[in-house]
């Protein structure tokens, strides 16, 4: 296949480019993930909280059980939800874990998945360093091929890296040309962390049509989203675009025939705004 992979700190590998399927309803998702896989994305991104796994899972399962994709070709990630327990804490909090865990894998009818985050630090409530410990668990169980978090600012990752033996291999974050993350990504290599983007083409709207990456895609005929996502590749991110419909989902993988020069990365490194679209993580405690 023509999509890169990076090399992970546990040694495990991931698609550059993988199909995220957040407010996508859970019957839609079975028909998108099926196109996604068709297109030739291995790399599935979903989460609990999405309601969407059983659905995912059904695409997944039965493009293994038609022999179009061997399992360890397919490359899955999912999410633990904020609200699987009030009692974070100790035994009792790491059990917990343990149960969102049971429940995600039975809905997406796998019995291991490649990647699971923790979807928010909630850092008000300094509870991740102990939810960590039971992701510990369930790599040393073979159940989590990785284990990674999502939204964590270098504080955080200072904890863990701090109080754990397992470095997180990645870090999801909301991460596109308006807000390029670019002190957190520096981090992130200083530590051998991976970056994940999530909303990596800003979630389509006014991004895309942003006057100065018009002007880039028409110089290489392409579109803008793949200037964008061909913007993550060269950054060395990893992004996980999110689309329903058949087209866009093949154009979001077609990125490996042009490079964007230096001239296009200072144009792209001109857009950025510094404004999330999404919620502030520090300070996000949505149960
Ligand atoms: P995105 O940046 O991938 O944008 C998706 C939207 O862009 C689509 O709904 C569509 O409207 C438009 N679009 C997609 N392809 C297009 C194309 N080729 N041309 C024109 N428009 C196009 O936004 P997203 O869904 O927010 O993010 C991607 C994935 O990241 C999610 O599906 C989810 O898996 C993940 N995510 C994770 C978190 C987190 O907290 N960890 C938060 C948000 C999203």
């Amino acid at each position: 296949s023509t999509i890169p992979s990076v090399t992970l700190n546990d040694g495990s590998r991931i698609p550059q480019l993988g199909f995220g399927v957040w407010q996508v309803p859970d019957a839609e998702a079975t028909t998108a993930v099926r196109a996604a896989i068709e297109a030739g994305y291995r790399s599935i991104d979903t989460a609990a909280v999405y309601e969407n796994e059983a659905g995912t899972g059904r695409a997944i399962t039965e493009a293994l059980a038609s022999g179009a994709v061997a399992r360890e070709d397919l490359y899955v990630t999912t999410k633990l939800w904020n609200s699987g327990t009030r009692d974070w804490s100790g035994e009792q909090g790491r059990d917990a874990v343990l149960r969102e865990f049971d429940a995600s894998l039975a809905k997406l009818g796998l019995d291991y998945v490649d990647l699971y985050l923790i979807h928010w630090p909630r850092p008000m409530h300094g509870s991740f360093p102990n939810i960590w410990k039971a992701f510990e668990q369930l790599k040393a169980d073979g159940r989590v091929k990785s284990v990674g978090v999502s939204n964590f600012g270098p504080e955080q990752l200072t904890r863990l890296l701090a109080e754990s033996s397992v470095t997180p291999v990645l870090n999801q974050v909301e991460l596109h040309p308006y807000f390029p993350q670019t002190e957190l990504r520096a981090f992130h290599a200083e530590h051998g962390i991976a970056t994940e983007a999530w909303s990596p083409l800003g979630q389509g709207g006014e991004l895309l049509a942003e006057p100065a990456l018009v002007k880039i895609a028409e110089k290489h005929g392409r579109t803008v989203a793949q200037v964008v996502l061909r913007w993550h590749l060269q950054s060395g991110v990893i992004a996980i675009p999110k689309s329903v419909t058949p087209s866009r989902i093949r154009e979001n993988l077609d990125v490996a025939g042009f490079e964007l020069d230096a001239e296009d990365l200072a144009a792209v490194a001109g857009v950025a705004t510094g404004k999330r679209i999404g919620p502030d993580p520090q300070g996000f405690d949505w149960n």
